[in-house]
C-alpha cells in the first residue's frame, strides 16, 4: 500500500513537471542579445550604410523594429555592458569606468551586489550561455559561471587579438601587462582551448551550437562579439567582399562588420530551421558609438564619438525581433535605452521572476504593441565620472554640461548634430534640466575601481597583479 502511495506520488510530480516545462515551451521566449563592439551608428543597412551591406541583421529590423532613437547608458564598453546585463544605471553600483584586466582583483569588475539578466533568467529555468567580451571582471568570483551563466565561450578583457595563432597565452597570469589580456587562449566555462577558427566566426559557430542543443527549453544566448573593435583584423574571406573600398582601415572594418553580418545569419538561420523563430527575441546593438579615427568606423550625421556624451557616442544601431509580439516593419522614435532589454525580457518569462535590486529599464513589450502610446522615459540620463561630462534627455531637449565649457542644450528634432547651443535662449530649461540630473547624481557611487586611464599607477600599487596566487 505504502509503495503505491509512493509510486502515485512520484507520477504525479513527474507529471506536474511536465506541465510546467510543456508551459514554459510554449510561452517563454528565448532571448538573443546581439552585441557589436564599437560599430558606428551608420554602419548598418537599417540606419542607411551603403558601402558595408549586412543583409542579416538588416533582418531583423525588418522582421521586427529599428529604435531610430535607441541609446546605451555609457560612451565606452565596459559600464555600458554592465549597464546593459544589469538593467540599472552602472553608476548606483560605482561601475563609472573601464575596469583593468586584473585577475587577481574581486573587487575590479561587476560587484556581486548586481544580479545579471542570466541571474534572472536562471529563477524562469533558462539556460544561458555567455559568448565573447565580457569585460565585467577576469577575477575568478567575477567569471560568466559565478554571474548566472551555465555556460561561456570567450575571453574576460576588454578586447581581443582575432586570429587564432595570436593567442598565446595559457592563463592570465602570463600576462605581463594590460594588454597581453588581448592574447590569452580562450575560454570555454573553465578551461582553455585551442581555437582554430578567426574570433568572429567562432562566436558565431558557439551561438549556432547552443540553439541547436537547447531547442527544446528556453535559453538565453549573450553574443558579445568583440568586432569590429580594434586591433582591426579580417580574413581574406570578408576582405575578398570589400575590392571597391579604397581606405585600409574602413575596408578592414568593412570585413570584421561583414562577418559579424554573417554570423548572424547563421543564428536566424537555425532558429528558422527549428522552428523557434516566432517565440525568440532578438536583440542587435552596439554597445557604444563608433571611434571613428581609431577604427574607421561612421556615426553619420551625429556629432562625436565613443567616449563622447554627444549622440556618437551613445545613440546606436538598435534593432529587435520578437514576430509573436512585435509587429515587422515598426519604426520606433522615443528615446529608449540598453536598460530596457533586461525589463522587456524578464517580463515575458512564464514563470513570474522578482529582480533584487531596482531596475532602471522599462518593458518596451507594451510600447510597440501599440498598448501604450506615451514614452517609455520622462528622462535618460548619461555621467562619465572622470571628464565630469554629463548629459540628460527630456523629449527632444538634450542638455550636456563638460568641465570647463559652457552648458549646452539642444533641440534634436531641430538640430540633431547638436551644433546649435539654446542654452542662451532657454536658461529655465537648463536651470530645470541641471536640477533633475543633480537629484539623479545623489543616488549614484563614486567609481569603486581604477580604471584603464590608471593602468601604470595600479601596477605600481600591485606589484602582484599577474601573479598567480596560491589558494
Ligand atoms: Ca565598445
Amino acid at each position: 500500500m505504502k509503495l503505491k502511495v509512493i509510486v502515485l506520488l512520484i507520477l504525479t510530480q513527474i507529471i506536474f513537471a511536465s506541465v510546467i516545462q510543456a508551459q514554459q515551451k510554449a510561452t517563454s521566449p528565448n532571448v538573443i542579445i546581439v552585441l557589436a563592439d564599437d560599430l558606428g551608428n551608420a554602419d548598418v543597412g537599417f540606419n542607411g550604410c551603403l558601402d558595408i551591406p549586412t543583409p542579416n541583421i538588416d533582418r531583423i529590423a525588418e522582421r521586427g523594429v529599428v529604435f531610430t532613437n535607441g541609446y546605451v547608458s555609457y560612451c565606452v564598453c565596459g559600464p555600458s555592458r554592465a549597464g546593459l546585463i544589469t538593467g540599472r544605471y552602472q553608476d548606483r553600483f560605482g561601475f563609472g569606468r573601464n575596469p583593468l584586466f586584473a585577475p587577481n582583483d574581486p573587487g575590479m569588475g561587476l560587484p556581486l551586489s548586481e544580479e545579471t539578466l542570466a541571474d534572472v533568467l536562471k529563477k524562469a529555468n533558462y539556460k544561458s550561455l555567455a559568448i565573447g567580451k565580457w569585460h565585467l571582471g577576469a577575477h575568478e568570483t567575477l567569471h560568466p559561471l559565478e554571474r548566472g551563466f551555465d555556460d561561456f565561450y570567450g575571453f574576460l578583457s576588454g578586447g581581443h587579438q582575432y586570429f587564432p595563432e595570436l593567442l598565446v597565452l595559457n592563463d592570465p597570469f602570463e600576462a605581463k601587462a594590460q594588454f597581453d589580456g588581448y592574447k590569452t587562449k580562450l575560454l570555454k566555462n573553465y578551461d582553455r582551448v585551442e581555437e582554430t577558427e578567426y574570433l568572429t566566426d567562432a562566436f558565431s559557430r558557439e551561438a549556432v551550437s547552443y540553439i541547436e542543443k537547447n531547442k527544446d527549453n528556453p535559453f538565453f544566448i549573450y553574443l558579445a562579439y568583440n568586432a569590429p573593435h580594434t586591433p582591426l583584423q579580417a580574413t581574406e574571406k570578408y576582405l575578398s567582399r570589400f575590392e571597391n573600398i579604397k581606405e585600409k582601415k574602413r575596408k578592414t572594418y568593412a570585413a570584421m562588420v561583414s562577418a559579424v553580418d554573417d554570423g548572424v545569419g547563421l543564428v536566424l538561420a537555425k532558429l528558422q530551421e527549428l522552428n523557434l523563430t516566432e517565440n525568440t527575441i532578438v536583440v542587435f546593438l552596439s554597445d557604444n558609438g563608433g571611434p571613428e579615427k581609431t577604427n574607421g568606423s561612421n556615426n553619420g550625421v551625429f556629432r562625436g564619438q565613443k567616449g563622447d556624451v554627444f549622440e556618437g557616442g551613445i545613440r546606436v544601431p538598435f534593432a529587435m525581433q520578437w514576430p509573436a509580439k512585435i509587429p515587422a516593419g515598426l519604426v520606433y522614435d522615443n528615446p529608449v535605452i540598453s536598460l530596457d532589454i533586461f525589463a522587456s525580457v524578464i517580463a515575458q518569462t512564464k514563470t513570474q521572476v522578482s529582480t533584487k535590486n531596482q531596475l532602471d529599464g522599462v518593458n518596451l513589450i507594451p510600447y510597440l504593441s501599440g498598448k501604450k502610446e506615451d514614452a517609455p522615459h520622462e528622462y535618460l540620463f548619461w555621467r562619465k565620472f572622470d571628464a565630469k561630462d554629463y548629459a540628460v534627455r527630456k523629449g527632444n531637449d538634450k542638455m550636456i554640461l563638460k568641465a570647463g565649457s559652457e552648458e549646452m542644450l539642444f533641440d534634436l528634432e531641430q538640430d540633431i548634430s547638436e551644433e546649435k547651443n539654446l542654452s542662451a535662449k532657454r536658461k529655465v530649461q537648463v536651470n530645470m534640466l541641471t536640477g533633475d540630473l543633480k537629484k539623479w547624481e545623489s543616488e549614484l557611487l563614486d567609481p569603486t575601481f581604477t580604471g584603464l586611464m590608471k593602468d601604470e599607477e595600479y601596477n605600481a600599487n600591485h606589484p602582484e597583479r599577474f601573479k598567480k596566487q596560491s589558494k
